[in-house]
C-alpha cells in the first residue's frame, strides 16, 4: 500500500505570532504523515518589506523595521531562552536594515525579491523551535536549494523538471527522519540570486513540492474552515463545500478566491494529489477537500459558488480595418504576449475586441502591467479605449452552458446596475460579469442570496 505523504502549508494568520504557532505546530504533530511543512512569513512582514523595498526615508524604514523585529521577537521571547536563534534573528534583521537601505538608494526587482524573502525565512527559523519545544524532531531547510524558477524576479516560474531532481537530492531523504520545515513563495534562479513567485504564493510551493515529493495530500491550513460559496468576509451567509471537484476550484482561485493562489491546482492537478483546506485555528471543524471529479461523492451542482476579482482594467480596441479582415486578432494578442500582459475575458465584435486585464499587481515589484510601450504599439494597429475601476465577478458551477435558465437565474435579480461585458460559452463551469468596483459586492450579495440562500 501507498505510504502517506502529506505536506502541510501554513500561511501568514497561522503563523503570526506565538499562539498560532502553537496550533499550527499542534495539527503537525497530531498528524505522522506530515513530513514537510511549508510557511508563509507572520501576518504583516511581506507587506512591511513589500514597502521597503520600494524605497522609504530613514525615519520610515527604522519604523518598519521596528515593527517586524517586535513581531517576530513576540515569538522569539515566548520560546526558551535560546542565543543562537536571537542572533540569527538580529542578523536577518540587520540584513533587511541595510537591503532597505540600499532600496531608498535604487530600487530593483531582484533587490526586493532578496528583501522581501527574509519574511519566510524568520518566520520557519522560529517555527523550528516551537516544534523543537515538544520534542519533536523536525530541522529547518533553505527552500531556494530545491526552488528553481527563472528570473522574472517578482512572479517567477518554477522549472518542474529541475524542482523534481532537486527535490530527490536533497529533500526526499531528510523528510524520512525528520520533519522538515521550509520556506513557501520563495526561490532562486539558475545564479542563485533569491526570486519569489508573486504574492499569496506559498499554496503554490506547497503544490509544487507536493508534486515532486510524490505526497499523497497538500494540506492548506488557513484562517477559515475550508472553501466556501463566496468570500465569508463578503459574504457572512456563506457555506463551506465540503467537496470540490479540481475543475471548479481552479476557477474559483483563478477568478479570485484569495484561498487558493490561482496556480496551487495545477501541479495538484497534474499529479492528481488532493489538497486539503482548513482552519489552523480550528481543525476540528474539518475543512473542503478538493480532488478529482471522480471522487466526489455528492451531486456536482449547477451552481457552486462566487468569486470576486477586483481591479480590472477593460481595454477596448477598434479597427475599422477588421471588416472582414483576418489576422487583427492575431495582431492583437501577439503585442499582448509581446508585453507580456495576461488576459482574463474577451468578447469580440465586427470591428472590435474587448479585453480585461487584471492589475491588482501580485507581483511583489508592484510595477504597472499596463506601459506606455504597450498602447504605442496597439496604437499602431487599433484606437484603444481604457475603462477602469472595474470588477470581474464568477458565477462557478458545472454544466452551466447546458442548464435551461442560468441566465434568467441570474439577470432577472440584476435589474438596478449595469453589466458592462459578459462572457459565457467558453467553460462549462463558469460566467463571468464585468460591473463598477463600487457595485460588486451588491451584486455579489444578491446573487449569493437568490442562489445559494433561498
Ligand atoms: P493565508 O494567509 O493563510 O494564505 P489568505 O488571506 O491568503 O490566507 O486566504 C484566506 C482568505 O481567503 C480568507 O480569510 C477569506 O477572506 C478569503 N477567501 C476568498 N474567497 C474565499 C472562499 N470562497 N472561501 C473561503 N475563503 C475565501
Ligand atoms: N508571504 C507572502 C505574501 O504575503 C507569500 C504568502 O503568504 O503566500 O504574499
Ligand atoms: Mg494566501
Amino acid at each position: 500500500m501507498e505510504t502517506s505523504f502529506v505536506i502541510a502549508k501554513f500561511g501568514g494568520t497561522s503563523v503570526a505570532d506565538y499562539p498560532a504557532m502553537v496550533n499550527s505546530a499542534n495539527i503537525v504533530i497530531a498528524n505522522p504523515n506530515v513530513k514537510v511543512v511549508v510557511l508563509s512569513a507572520s501576518a504583516g512582514v511581506t507587506n512591511l518589506l513589500v514597502a521597503l523595498a520600494e524605497g522609504r526615508d530613514t525615519e520610515v524604514r527604522s519604523q518598519h523595521i521596528a515593527k517586524i523585529q517586535s513581531i517576530q521577537y513576540n515569538i522569539l521571547e515566548q520560546l526558551p531562552e535560546n542565543p543562537t536563534l536571537r542572533t540569527e534573528i538580529d542578523k536577518i534583521i540587520a540584513n533587511i536594515a541595510s537591503l532597505s537601505e540600499a532600496a531608498s538608494l535604487a530600487t530593483s526587482p531582484a533587490l526586493t525579491d532578496e528583501l522581501v524573502s527574509h519574511g519566510e525565512i524568520m518566520s520557519s527559523k522560529l517555527f523550528v523551535e516551537i516544534l523543537k519545544e515538544k520534542q519533536k524532531n523536525a530541522i529547518w531547510f533553505d527552500v531556494r536549494k530545491v526552488m528553481r524558477t527563472d528570473d522574472k524576479f517578482g512572479k517567477a516560474t518554477p522549472k518542474i523538471e529541475d524542482i523534481k531532481q532537486l527535490c530527490c537530492a536533497h529533500l526526499k531523504s531528510l523528510s524520512s527522519h525528520s520533519i522538515v520545515v521550509t520556506q513557501g513563495f520563495i526561490g532562486s534562479e539558475s545564479s542563485g540570486k533569491t526570486t519569489t513567485l508573486g504574492r499569496g504564493g506559498s499554496d503554490y510551493t506547497a503544490a509544487l513540492l507536493g508534486e515532486a515529493l510524490n505526497a499523497t495530500q497538500i494540506d492548506i491550513w488557513t484562517d477559515v474552515a475550508g472553501i466556501y460559496t463566496n468570500d465569508p468576509r463578503i459574504t457572512p451567509a456563506a457555506k463551506r463545500i465540503d467537496e470540490i471537484s479540481f475543475a471548479e476550484a481552479t476557477e474559483m482561485a483563478t477568478f479570485g478566491a484569495k484561498v487558493l493562489h490561482p496556480a496551487t491546482l495545477v501541479p495538484a492537478v497534474r499529479s492528481n494529489i488532493p489538497v486539503f483546506v482548513g482552519s489552523s485555528k480550528a481543525p476540528q471543524e474539518g475543512g473542503t477537500i478538493v480532488y478529482n471529479t471522480n471522487s466526489i461523492t455528492s451531486k456536482l451542482p449547477v451552481f457552486r459558488a462566487l468569486a470576486l476579482r477586483r481591479k480590472q482594467t477593460l481595454l477596448t480596441l477598434t479597427s475599422l480595418n477588421m471588416l472582414h479582415a483576418q489576422g487583427f486578432l492575431a495582431n492583437v494578442f501577439t503585442i499582448l504576449a509581446k508585453h507580456n500582459i495576461s488576459v482574463d475575458l474577451v468578447t469580440t465584435s465586427e470591428v472590435s475586441i474587448a479585453l480585461t486585464i487584471d492589475t491588482t499587481g501580485t507581483n511583489t515589484n508592484g510595477n504597472s502591467l499596463l506601459t506606455k510601450a504597450l498602447f504605442d504599439e496597439l496604437s499602431t494597429v487599433c484606437h484603444v479605449t481604457v475603462e477602469e475601476d472595474l470588477a470581474l465577478i464568477a458565477i462557478i458551477g458545472n454544466n452551466l452552458t447546458s442548464t435551461k435558465g442560468i441566465a434568467k437565474e441570474v439577470f432577472g435579480v440584476l435589474d438596478d446596475f449595469i453589466i458592462r461585458l459578459c462572457c459565457y460559452g467558453a467553460s462549462t463551469h463558469n460566467l463571468c460579469l464585468l460591473a463598477k468596483s463600487n457595485d460588486a459586492e451588491s451584486i455579489i450579495k444578491i446573487l449569493h442570496n437568490t442562489i445559494f440562500e433561498q
